[in-house]
């Protein structure tokens, strides 16, 4: 089923000059880029976003590097594009990911892993609204 997911390449691969290089995996993966955006988040607004983790031990070390310097935010299009992205980015903590994946190549450490990726059909619905109004429209049918 087509899906669209949110995706967000992290300070610490924008910083590392790494963004061409994942959009270029992201492009050869098969996904469409619908929208694309490079933004600093507020302490707000990243606490809005990563709030699933607000008792978590590492929420305020998060909530600091991801405002510590601008992300690209993205609307990824792709049949199964939730489970797809993920896959493509690896598991969390990058020495545990798959190799060829965007962490297993960019990451540095479990918290500056170089991308986010939604991880369930609800979480995408809540993060691209949260990031994207009003939502993006599918490409799929101009092929
Ligand atoms: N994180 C961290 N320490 C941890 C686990 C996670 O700093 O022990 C950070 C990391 O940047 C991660 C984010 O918190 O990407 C969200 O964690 P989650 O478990 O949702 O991982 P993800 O969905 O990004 O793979
Ligand atoms: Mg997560």
């Amino acid at each position: 089923m087509i899906e669209q997911t949110f995706a967000m390449i992290k300070p610490d691969a924008i910083i590392g000059k790494n963004t061409g290089r994942i959009l270029t995996m992201v492009e050869d993966s098969g996904f469409d880029i619908l929208r694309m955006h490079k933004v600093m988040l507020t302490k707000e607004g990243a606490e809005r976003f990563y709030a699933v983790h607000k008792d978590k031990p590492f929420f305020n070390e998060l909530v600091e590097f991801v405002t510590s310097g601008p992300v690209l935010i993205m609307v990824l299009e792709k049949d199964n594009a939730i489970a797809e992205w993920r896959k493509l980015m690896g598991a969390t903590d990058p020495a545990k990911a798959d190799q060829g994946t965007i962490r297993s190549l960019y990451a540095e450490s479990i918290g500056k892993n170089a991308v986010h990726g939604s991880d369930s059909k609800e979480t995408a619905q809540e993060e691209l609204s949260l990031f994207f109004a009003p939502p993006a429209p599918p490409q799929q049918q101009a092929k």
